[in-house]
């Protein structure tokens, strides 16, 4: 039988901000105890980049019990796995964050019956040899991440997504576990968002075949195409460009009643051919 002492155990208010939440889930200083749904909902989407499973035992009444190790346990592991012939001067350069080497472990029961869920420190684990912070910059908490999908489905620029979560996680009391996002993991989580309804704008393997994908995709949004094909002769060679022009019904209407052209520009390197896309500004109004 688990025995479980009740003394010291500690209840947090419901109405923690998420911040707090983060900050006992890291230390356990004490145990905890959790409606399970609140666990599961407001308390483990916080700190899921902090503690990863290290074992599983599914007790006799149905209790469920996981330890959870600290992520930074593995850097452990990939730093002692260096090649054995490597010099000791050589070892201490190359070591994975030493610094950062951490065997803080908590054990996690589900108490079923009551429906409550009881967070404490693994019997004799050491602290944490780092900051919560340190455990945010190897990998993002759900929490966080799902702040980051419901924004690149919108389908703007990372810079502004990781901008618009910084914001939003800040009102939402998350602000500390957003404070080392970076773009370049905004734009991989946007890409994984977006990729497959981007999928009929990557290229294929070849041009010709690029090109007439261009031109059905064009066509069926209501454009009209066309190729073209111009050969310049010089007296050493003979070049030749060659391309597509495309345009709506609405814009030729546009040209044909206003009939000015205001503006005519370019921009570089816009497929993986380095081709350029000219584009025709009509003045309206
Ligand atoms: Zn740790």
């Amino acid at each position: 039988m688990e025995i479980i002492e009740t003394s010291t155990t500690v209840r947090p208010a419901a109405n923690l901000m998420p911040d707090e939440k983060w900050g006992l889930f890291f230390d356990v200083t004490c145990p905890l105890e959790i409606p399970m749904e609140d666990f599961d909902e407001n308390w483990w989407p916080l700190v899921s980049n902090i503690w990863m499973q290290w074992n599983s035992y599914k007790q006799a009444n149905g209790n469920v019990r996981k330890d959870f190790a600290c992520h930074l346990t593995k850097h452990r592991e990939s730093s002692s796995r260096q090649k054995e012939n490597v010099s000791i001067e050589k070892r201490r350069i190359t070591k994975t964050r030493p610094s950062k080497l951490c065997h803080a472990k908590i054990r996690v029961l589900w108490l079923i019956s009551l429906e409550i869920v009881r967070i404490e420190r693994y019997k004799d684990s050491p602290n944490h040899t780092h900051t919560v912070l340190d455990s945010d910059r190897i990998k993002r908490s759900q929490a966080v991440r799902i702040l980051v999908e419901n924004e690149a489905v919108k389908n703007y620029s990372p810079p502004a997504i990781t901008v618009a979560v910084r914001e939003y996680a800040t009102e939402l009391g998350l602000g500390t576990s957003v404070s080392e996002l970076k773009r370049k993991e905004v734009s991989n989580i946007k890409y994984k968002v977006r990729g497959p309804m981007e999928s009929h704008l990557f290229c294929n393997s070849d041009l010709k075949s690029d090109i007439s994908e261009s031109i059905s995709f064009l066509i069926e949004k209501g454009y009209h195409v066309e190729n073209y094909h111009v050969s310049h002769r010089s007296t050493k060679s003979t070049k030749s460009t060659k391309g597509i022009v495309f345009a709506h019904p609405t814009q030729l209407e546009k040209l044909r009643s206003h009939g000015w052209l205001t503006l005519i520009d370019s921009t570089h390197k816009t497929n993986k051919y380095d081709w350029r896309l000219f584009t025709l500004y009509v003045r309206d109004h």
